[in-house]
């Protein structure tokens, strides 16, 4: 198959996925629904052009993408301190105070609210499933919403920054798109470009099948990354690893001309690698789901019980992939109120507020994120909750 970062034929295919749900972070309302949930086939390959790994299955007509989509993170404290960093740290970096920011793909917005609030003078978010209701008075009359996509909804970009985090995993043909970014700048070559992404380098290293769902079509490491941004029409100012190295972060400019010639930075140098660790991901995969399995079972077979924390993908793509054993798992807790009484795609489980764990005093929890532990163990201790904690 012809690779879409770099239309390189150069491409094999790693891992075999199988059929999983389309879509994670739906909000399904019926349990019946949830079990019966739309599957797509997932296939990943790896372009040995470049490095850019993809669901070589991936069918776009699957894709519901609404307003009833809900890949928050902004309930946890962890998050906010994050995206509230970031945001101070681009606003003084590119000199943004007072500037207009466009974000494409903002969820609910909470990235746009942290850059007004961090000295931005003028926000305009693009995504599907905005829901203004939710943004904060203290910068509701600095940002305008579009809901829905670019370039249909919103076609051109004249900004200081353009700001897209976790949206180009979603993309298939990310070239195009890309290219299409570029061009609705135009001449106006002073914007910065801001993207943040989940790295997959991390992912293949670890075997980590949670990471890897429907939704994610794309996957990028530094140095595919920079390979499409600059085949695309861009300079890389910066490329950097963020939150526990499960992000990247690419900090460009338009080129002036289409295809510059630049000294490619050393985190780039990882083409090897990458095929390297894809060439063992199956293998760590089944070894992964396999002790996971073998631990709830020694929970369970004794009369105990175990629970997910966290419903988002991770977890819809970690019951999917326990597969006949996800029974295993009672509920999903989740800290998202807009969540509980709803149910998981795929495994049909319940999501619950975490208060409700008093009445089921779980055995094991087992965290989506690591990033998370310390913060479920304190919401743990104050429910007085006693149980094994352990992170995928
Ligand atoms: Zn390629």
């Amino acid at each position: 198959m012809t690779c879409p970062a770099c239309s390189s034929n150069d491409t094999s295919a790693f891992y075999h996925g199988g059929l999983v749900p389309v879509h994670s972070c739906l909000l399904v309302a019926d349990e019946q629904a949830a079990k019966h949930f739309p599957r797509g086939n997932l296939e990943l390959a790896l372009c040995h052009g470049c490095g850019f790994i993809f669901n070589q299955r991936f069918d776009p007509s699957l894709s519901a993408y609404s307003a009833d989509y809900e890949e928050t993170q902004a309930f946890s404290p962890l998050f906010r301190e994050f995206i509230s960093d970031l945001a101070s740290r681009w606003i003084a970096r590119y000199d943004l105070n007072g500037k207009t920011v466009v974000e494409l793909g903002c969820g609910k917005g909470e990235f746009l609210v942290e850059m007004i609030r961090a000295g931005a003078g003028r926000g305009v978010g693009v995504d599907p499933g905005v829901h203004p209701e939710r943004i904060p008075p203290d910068v509701e009359d600095r940002i305008t919403w579009v809901p829905g996509f670019f370039p249909e909804d919103y076609p051109q970009l004249d900004a200081d920054a353009i700001i897209c985090r976790h949206t180009l995993e979603h993309i298939a043909p990310v070239a195009d798109w890309m290219r299409t970014v570029r061009s609705a700048i135009g001449t106006r070559i002073d914007t910065v470009i801001l993207f943040e992404l989940p790295d997959v380098r991390r992912v293949l290293q670890e075997g980590a099948f949670w990471d890897v769902y429907y939704e994610h079509c794309s996957y990028f490491s530094a140095g595919s990354l920079a390979r499409l941004f600059r085949r695309t029409g861009f300079e890389i100012v910066d490329i950097w690893p963020a939150y526990d190295d499960q992000y990247l972060i690419i900090e460009a400019k338009p080129a002036p001309s289409p295809e510059p010639a630049a000294r490619p930075l050393a985190i780039e140098d990882d083409i090897d690698a990458i095929a390297a660790t894809a060439n063992t991901f199956a293998i760590k995969h089944t070894e992964m789901i396999e002790s996971w399995r073998e631990q709830l079972h020694r929970v369970v077979d004794v009369g105990g019980s175990g629970v997910i924390w966290g419903s988002g993908s991770k977890g819809v793509a970690f019951l999917a992939a326990l597969g006949d054993e996800s029974g295993l798992i009672r509920a999903a807790v989740d800290i998202n109120p807009f969540k509980h009484r709803k149910y998981m795609a795929g495994t049909g489980h319940q999501i619950i507020a975490p208060k409700e764990l008093v009445g089921i005093q779980p055995d094991l929890v087992i965290a989506m994120n690591p990033a998370y532990l310390d913060e479920i163990e304190r919401d743990l201790d104050a429910l007085g909750v006693q149980t094994k904690l352990e992170a995928v």
